[in-house]
């Protein structure tokens, strides 16, 4: 069903799933006017992250259709309201998974507004005018300023797009556990999983010179894992042997497996009071054996994307160090190619959607 809101009026062109088939087609739509707190953003590139699946295909049962997907948005300020003082016309800016929240409960007011029990995405979320957001599988957004991240200068649009999600959501528990500053002492840092969210998490864990080990059922990513990614260490999860000799290594793991999966043996892997967080989303419940947790003191948690604070702090890291996202680029009209390959985890690591070259392509 179409927006009705009174006051969009900018007709956008995007691409979108009309049913749960996730066939995505092109698709016309409506966005607001640029308001007093709004940026408006000409999109340059737009990744495809695996919530984007999830959602096309309904696999949650929240889906409202049409939905025009993703959260990973980098792109140019092409219009700014007259209450933003902190982007200009030209800038280079990037848009996460956030689109509002309820800017008045403890977590909005301590920065931490990922977790406001109001949170609004950016697509398939209803915003503050009663509208259903729409995502940056589209040439424009009108985003509030306090939602959008400046880019550094030295990072590509493209290779940064990813970082919207997948970079920041790595990002946050490494910071928790104390393991992005300049002084603090090398850990052992795991990562369960090398796609997407885990080969960034290896790049965050080598720039701080942490001791990182990828764990993977895949036998064949050793190779990249250690020698592209410059890991340390490489387990087969399969390979008991191999998880025998590894018990009690670990300081943090990065449970990043959105595949249904159980959790005891890789607890193992952890030290005693270790902590392993889970940042893929198995829409199944994951199996948690206990005694793995009280023999060795250990926690399970979860942890959602990162604030807005803490995005900007992510992007201002990538650009000092050069951390960005290896990706495989795409057009708009592969998106239902690149969703089918992303489903079978076949990509390195990261689709991310060309959207100007949408133009490229209808000139031909
Ligand atoms: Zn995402
Ligand atoms: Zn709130």
């Amino acid at each position: 069903m179409a927006q009705t809101t009174p006051n969009h009026t900018q007709t956008v062109s995007g691409w979108a799933a009309h049913d749960s088939s996730g066939k995505i087609t092109p698709y016309t739509f409506k966005r607001r006017e640029n308001g007093i707190n709004d940026v408006t953003i000409d999109i340059l590139y737009c990744g495809i992250c695996h919530t984007d699946l999830h959602h096309v295909r309904n696999d949650w049962g929240i889906t409202m259709y049409p939905v025009v997907p993703g959260h990973e948005i980098t792109g140019l300020i092409s219009k700014v309201g007259s209450n933003v003082s902190k982007f200009k016309i030209g800038d280079r800016v990037g848009v996460g998974c956030l689109a509002a929240s309820c800017l008045e409960c403890e977590f909005c007011k301590d920065s931490q507004e990922n977790y406001c029990d109001q949170i609004q995405f950016t697509y398939n979320g209803i915003f503050w005018d009663g509208s259903i957001t729409y995502g940056g599988y589209s040439k424009m957004l009108v985003a509030d300023q306090r939602y959008v991240v400046h880019v550094p200068e030295n990072l590509p649009m493209d290779a940064a797009a990813p970082l919207l999600c997948a970079g920041v959501t790595v990002f946050c528990p490494l910071k928790d556990n104390n393991m992005l500053e300049l002084d603090s002492p090398p850990k052992k840092l795991g990562v369960i999983g090398l796609g997407g969210l885990g080969h960034v998490a290896v790049k965050f864990g080598k720039a701080f010179g942490h001791h990182v080990t990828v764990i993977s059922t895949s036998p064949s990513k050793e190779d990249e894992a250690k020698h592209r990614l410059g890991a340390d260490d490489f387990i087969v999860s399969t390979d008991l042997a191999q998880m025998q000799a590894k018990k009690r290594s670990l300081d943090l793991i990065l449970d990043t497996v959105a595949a249904k999966h159980s959790l005891g043996s890789y607890l193992e892997l952890l030290k005693v009071n270790g902590t392993l967080v889970i940042v893929g989303a198995p829409d199944k419940p994951i199996d948690l054996p206990s005694f793995p947790l009280i023999f060795g003191k250990r926690v399970v948690k979860g942890s959602m994307t990162g604030s807005m604070k803490e995005t900007q702090e992510m992007m201002d890291v990538c650009g000092k160090y050069n951390i960005k996202c290896d990706i495989e680029k795409t057009t708009p009209n592969k998106i239902n190619e690149a969703l089918d390959r992303l489903s079978k985890n076949d990509v390195k690591y990261r689709f991310v959607i060309d959207i100007a070259s949408a133009d490229k392509l209808s000139n031909l």
